[in-house]
């Protein structure tokens, strides 16, 4: 199931060419590209409830509901309507809109900022890729929420229960962005200590979220574990 969502590529940059698409854009902003593969024959789609994924979703992320979303995407799978499989009949336009969601939500969570925007732009051909465009004001933030999303929602899709990690994953990271001499600090093991003892996590889970965030490039371990 790991290639049921796919990233194709992610980019970093204006993009002035879509900015007409989306008014609440601001001029000039930066913003991260990610193009993506959903891919439909893989999907299981008699079980596919997105509603239900969009409920655990919101317990990891509740200010998702606050969003404003011009399709009316989030509120439409907050509220299980009735009508949302006739109205939303394309569940891989949803998933890909969805991401572009939890990508501004998580980019939101970590680095506080008050306004984001994004869209979802789909392809004729094929019809399973898109590319979505959110506001970033920080490279490394954006890349990271955007493989964080892609994770987040292929276990969401996949697996009933959405592992801890995910929760522990996003404070770690906030907790890095609001501290950043910690990630000046030569040796390693000072801030994992201090990690250690500020969420009450033993030091091998600190370090396989490090792991993780080094993987998603939000922190380089290796040339003193600068970000
Ligand atoms: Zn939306």
């Amino acid at each position: 199931m790991n290639d049921l969502l796919q990233i194709r590529e992610i980019y970093y940059g204006e993009f002035p060419e879509i900015c007409g698409l989306n008014p609440r854009f601001k001029p000039k902003s930066k913003k991260v590209k990610v193009v993506v593969d959903i891919n439909v024959p893989q999907i299981q789609k008699g079980n596919l409830d997105l509603s239900s994924a969009f409920g655990r979703l919101v317990r990891l992320l509740p200010s998702l509901e606050r969003h404003q979303c011009g399709e009316h995407l989030l509120e439409d799978l907050g509220s299980g309507s009735k009508d949302f499989l006739s109205q939303h009949s394309d569940q891989i336009t949803d998933i890909a809109h969805m991401m572009e969601h939890v990508i501004i939500d998580l980019q939101a969570n970590i680095t506080g900022m008050d306004s984001c925007s994004g869209i979802t732009c789909g392809y004729k051909d094929p019809s399973s890729r898109f590319d979505l465009f959110v506001e970033c004001r920080n490279k490394r933030v954006g890349v990271f929420s955007a493989l964080l999303s892609i994770d987040l929602l292929r276990a969401l899709l996949t697996k009933k229960i959405l592992s801890g990690r995910f929760r522990a994953l996003i404070s770690l990271a906030k907790y890095l962005y609001a501290n950043k001499s910690l990630l000046r600090l030569a040796q390693l093991e000072p801030a994992v200590a201090r990690i250690s003892s500020e969420f009450g996590w033993k030091r091998r889970f600190v370090l396989s979220l490090l792991g993780k965030l080094r993987d998603f490039g939000f922190i380089d371990l290796k040339h003193s574990w600068v970000a």
